[in-house]
């Protein structure tokens, strides 16, 4: 038998949200963004889910590779381009569309020597203040020209990436700002026919998203918030329940402490949970006492430090809580963005984070 400890992807969770990432994006298309295994929840998973996408992006290139090997034929986008020349007859091979955002790509589109029958998909990518990837608005018509010289490629689309989709009006870059510099580009670019893609799941649940014609669904489809709003706000289910179970059970008199360090001291007798989960099954080490946590069901608390592969938790009030009951660290009945809170970090992190040794099952 493995470790209790399992995480249940519900692929009914992953369509309904991409239902909804649907509905926000009006008549624009929807890459699924599947990066990191799918953040988490495993790429097997999501294609299955997302059979209905338009496309899917990632920016793994043997992830996009897989992808096609499984028999996807709809588009399959590398979110960051490629990276080293070897990665180009692959890239035409599998027929994967490519972000290029500097100069050193489209050198190496250059010396690539293409067949004359070679076509590669290029996505344009626009920095638009972010100053991550992309080609500021006075260098994207050069950018353009020069990829437009290539016989294999085939530029079409301009992409922008929002720093603060989810803080429209962030004093240091507002999105208003952003999209400025992305039409100061595309007025640079004389060509019909060049769609673009703006949103990720935050701008795209905005009341107002911006116009265009992919929208870039990533956390949005696993259920998470992709700002300030719960995600049940706008209707996201949960697409993940990392659970686990009790595998003893202390009684402790008040002032005894619990686990590495004795950071926390009980202050009146209690009876503590310890569940086979630890920071090598991805949970957050830097969570705080406090941290919800469900056991039976029933919503309570971790204390003491998370250890490798142990947590300890407060069931003094749970008097059904025994060796063998379920506990829930995450997904359905405690969303994850509460535990990314206490952890001072955000659901996207504990989503792909999941460790390698913990099983993913789907379930409903
Ligand atoms: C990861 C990623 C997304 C998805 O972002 P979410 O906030 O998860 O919706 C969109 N676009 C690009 C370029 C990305 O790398």
């Amino acid at each position: 038998m493995p470790r209790p400890i399992c995480a249940t992807i519900h692929l009914s969770a992953l369509k309904h949200n991409y239902q909804i990432a649907r509905q926000h994006a009006g008549s624009a298309k929807v890459w699924a963004v599947v990066k990191a295994n799918a953040y988490g929840h495993g790429l097997h998973f999501a294609l299955q889910a997302f059979d209905d996408a338009d496309g899917l992006a990632l920016v793994e290139v043997d992830g996009a590779i897989k992808i096609r090997q499984s028999g996807w034929n709809k588009p399959v986008l590398l979110l960051e381009g490629f990276f080293h020349a070897d990665d180009l007859p692959l890239v035409v091979q599998h027929q994967i569309d490519v972000a290029v955002h500097c100069d050193e790509q489209i050198a190496l589109l250059e010396q690539a020597g293409f067949a004359p029958s070679d076509v590669i998909q290029v996505h344009l990518k626009v920095n638009g203040g972010m100053n991550r990837l992309g080609f500021k608005p006075d260098a994207v018509a050069a950018a353009f020209q020069r990829l437009s010289a290539i016989s294999a490629v085939q530029v079409v689309e301009l992409m922008m990436h929002f720093a603060n989709a989810d803080d429209p009006s962030n004093a240091n870059l507002p999105l208003a700002e952003q999209l400025r510099q992305f039409e100061q580009a595309r007025s640079t670019v004389h060509h019909s026919g060049l769609q673009i893609s703006l949103a990720n799941s935050a701008a795209n649940l905005l009341d107002t998203p911006p116009v265009n014609d992919w929208v870039r669904a990533g956390i949005m489809l696993y259920g998470g918030s992709s700002g300030k709003e719960s995600a049940a706000t706008f209707g996201l289910l949960p697409a993940m329940t990392l659970a686990s179970e009790l595998i003893a059970i202390q009684h402790i008199a008040a002032g005894e402490s619990v686990g590495y360090g004795s950071r926390y001291v009980a202050a009146k007798a209690m009876k503590i949970g310890v569940v086979a989960c630890g920071y090598a099954d991805g949970y957050p080490r830097h969570a705080a006492d406090g941290t919800p946590v469900l056991v039976n069901g029933v919503r309570t608390v971790m204390v003491g430090r998370v250890s490798m592969d142990m947590i300890t938790v407060d069931v003094t009030d749970i008097p059904d809580a025994r060796v063998g009951s379920v506990v829930t660290l995450w997904g359905q009945g405690l969303p994850i963005d509460d535990v990314a809170r206490a952890a001072d970090t955000i659901g996207y992190e504990l989503m792909c984070a999941v460790a390698q040794r913990v099983q993913l099952v789907a379930g409903d």
